[in-house]
């Protein structure tokens, strides 16, 4: 007999069988049976994922999205120099020099990473880890870490990488007054970065890039997954 009102989704592993256990609010899964990556969207559908700086002892596996990505600059304005104080700045002001400079047109290939889990520091976490790089490591099969699951879905990827890109330009040398820019993504994985719970913050393993507890929406949901009583 059906229910009218009523209806269980039990989510399995489409390769493997295996439930998929997370987080009420999660989309992004990983199967620790045979190892794949599923996106939730309308249905489940597999994304390819890799593994990085899981060394650490006591390392939590938190999921990222890698972004491959044309950042198409249409229009750049930068101001010249530094105004250190808004007294100088005035002062430059009423001097009326011009001090804006527009760079021509520009297009690059970026990757663009960012966490796949919910936080309020998405996009400045996202510039962060744009100087560092994460090499792609082995895992023998059967012996998968905990990962935890994301709740950043595919229709989301590309409006926060554009986000990220425009955070990157405001963080250059330069002063940024003004941005117009675009991006195309020509693919995306999920990025497993080992993490470790320190002093109230995920630190990034290797980096001192830390993501607070209370930015992150499951913080204690996530530790306890990651074997961390809370
Ligand atoms: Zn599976």
């Amino acid at each position: 007999m059906q229910s009218k009102f009523l209806s269980i989704t039990v989510l399995r592993c489409p390769n493997c069988g295996n439930d998929l256990d997370g987080l009420s609010t999660d989309i992004v899964f990983f199967c620790n049976e045979c190892g794949r990556c599923q996106v939730y969207g309308d249905e489940l559908v597999p994304v390819e994922i890799e593994f990085t700086r899981f060394d650490d002892s006591g390392t939590i596996l938190l999921p990222f999205w890698k972004v491959d990505a044309t950042v198409e600059i249409f229009r750049r304005i930068s101001r010249g120099e530094s105004r250190t104080t808004p007294i100088a700045g005035q002062r430059k002001f009423q001097e009326g020099k011009p001090d804006h400079v527009e760079s021509s047109k520009e297009s690059r290939r970026e990757l663009i990473i960012f966490p796949a889990f919910s936080t309020s520091l998405v996009l400045s976490t996202g510039v962060m880890l744009h100087e560092e790089e994460f090499l792609q490591e082995f895992l023998q099969f059967g012996k998968y870490p905990p990962i935890i699951g994301g709740s950043v879905g595919l229709e989301d990827v590309s409006k926060i990488a554009e986000g990220v890109a425009v955070g990157i330009e405001v963080q250059r040398s330069d002063y940024l007054a003004f941005i117009d820019l675009n991006i195309e993504v020509h693919s995306l994985k999920v990025l497993a970065i080992g993490c470790t719970p320190k002093k109230h913050a995920f630190r990034i393993n290797g980096t001192d890039i830390k993501i607070p507890f209370t930015a992150v929406e499951d913080a204690n949901d996530i530790l306890n997954r990651g074997g961390y009583n809370v």
